[in-house]
């Protein structure tokens, strides 16, 4: 059986960031993903400016692709009523199809070894010999000193270790689409509809990420994607401009479903939670991404500045906690100013005659430059 220093498992964000640091400061590192390079992922593509320095200073700034300054925030109620605001921090937009494998590739130039197309299993922690034994899909197992949970927000490995959110039924759909549309180019907006929100902004090469955190029970109700858009997404004028006027790039959308928000812990079983895998923040707060990414980055850090195990765990629950957990709960809360008439239509009228308040809710969903 071969045997690592870490294996991280997964290689979304928060992996790849956590590899590339580990493995730039010389530990071996193993980096188990279950896809290949490059694909598409559900993800609204908004990334907060909260990582562009780090990301500079790493040279990970995917300068290169193209991604687009985002600076402006609109916000409409379900009747299609609009509010416009400046995003205090802003962001970028890029596709996570093309950051992804960008990173994937500084990670491979920095050393860190790739086993692509594989799952993992099961995760055990073996307290004797203070070791993890990881068991693959396709019958093999390593060893590892380290292991680095980057699995997302739901994983095979999360049921083997049997984390109590499993146990819960989420209520909601992921869908994105590319399209080509005629939208401002450096605003991101999110449109109310019954049952949830949509986003769009642009993201490289003049495409826009279409968006949406959905209904699953409607999604029933109305028996297939479209004729659910039709039924409840176009109610909101905005979004019927959008769906019939853009070019859809996608034969078919991405959809995803179980998409749970709620607790986890930063630390299970000795291994060390990274990006959604220790807890997903609602999407409304365009923040997973910046969080994956710092949470990568913290873990790393946690690995390298100590030697002892319970030394490690103990920095990075304490950072994780320090950073995170106001953030993963005011998403929680902000949520419910979305999705239906009501309140939608309260979230538009407090940008409108309370920007500072709107200010100060979204100052609390995105953390300081780091
Ligand atoms: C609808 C929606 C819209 C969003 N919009 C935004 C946005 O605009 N801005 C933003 O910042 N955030 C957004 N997010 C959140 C953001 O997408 C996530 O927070 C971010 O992708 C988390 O990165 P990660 O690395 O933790 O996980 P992921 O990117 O999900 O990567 C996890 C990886 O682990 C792999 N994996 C899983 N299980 C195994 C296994 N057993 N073995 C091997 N590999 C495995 C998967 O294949 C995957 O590649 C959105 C989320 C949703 C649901």
């Amino acid at each position: 059986m071969h045997h690592y220093q870490t294996i991280i498992i997964g290689g979304g964000l928060a992996g790849l960031i956590a590899a590339h640091q580990l493995s730039k400061n010389g530990k071996e590192v193993l980096l188990i993903e279950k896809k290949s390079y490059p694909f598409h992922r559900v993800c609204g593509e908004y990334i907060s400016n909260e990582v562009k320095n780090f990301l500079i200073s790493e040279d990970l700034y995917p300068d290169e692709i193209g991604p687009t300054q985002i600076t402006k925030f609109l916000l409409t109620s379900i009747k299609g009523n609009e509010a416009k605001m400046d995003l205090d921090l802003g962001g970028f937009g890029i596709s996570r199809h093309a950051l992804d494998f960008f990173l994937y590739q500084k990670a491979e130039a920095v050393g860190v070894k790739f086993l692509l197309h594989t799952q993992v299993e099961e995760v055990k922690f073996d307290a004797r010999e203070t070791k993890f034994l990881i068991k693959l899909d396709k019958g093999n197992s390593f060893s590892a000193d380290h292991v680095l949970g980057a699995f997302g927000k739901r994983s095979k490995v999360d049921k083997t270790l049997n984390r109590s959110f499993m146990h819960q039924r989420s209520p909601f759909i992921g869908v994105k689409y590319h399209i080509i549309t005629a939208f401002d180019t450096n605003t991101v907006a999110l449109h109310n509809f019954e049952g949830g929100y949509c986003g769009i902004n642009q993201v490289e090469n003049g495409i826009f990420n279409l968006c949406y955190l959905g209904s699953k029970e409607q999604l029933r109700h109305y028996g297939n994607i479209p004729e659910m858009e039709k039924e409840v997404l176009h109610k909101n004028p905005h979004l019927k401009n959008l769906f019939q006027n853009s070019e859809f790039i996608f034969e078919k959308p991405e959809v995803i479903n179980e998409i749970n928000f709620s607790p986890k812990k930063p630390v299970e079983n000795h291994i060390l939670m990274i990006g959604d895998a220790a807890g997903l923040i609602t999407p409304l707060c365009g923040n997973g991404m910046a969080i994956a990414i710092h949470t990568g980055k913290l873990a790393a850090e946690a690995i390298l500045q100590n030697k002892d195990r319970s030394a490690i765990e103990k920095q990075y629950t304490s950072h994780w906690n320090h950073f995170f957990k106001t953030r993963l709960w005011v998403g929680r809360k902000v949520q419910w100013l979305f999705g239906s008439k009501a309140v939608s239509e309260f979230s538009v009228s407090l940008i409108k005659n309370s920007t500072f308040a709107a200010t100060q809710i979204m100052k609390k969903t995105h953390g300081d430059v780091f």
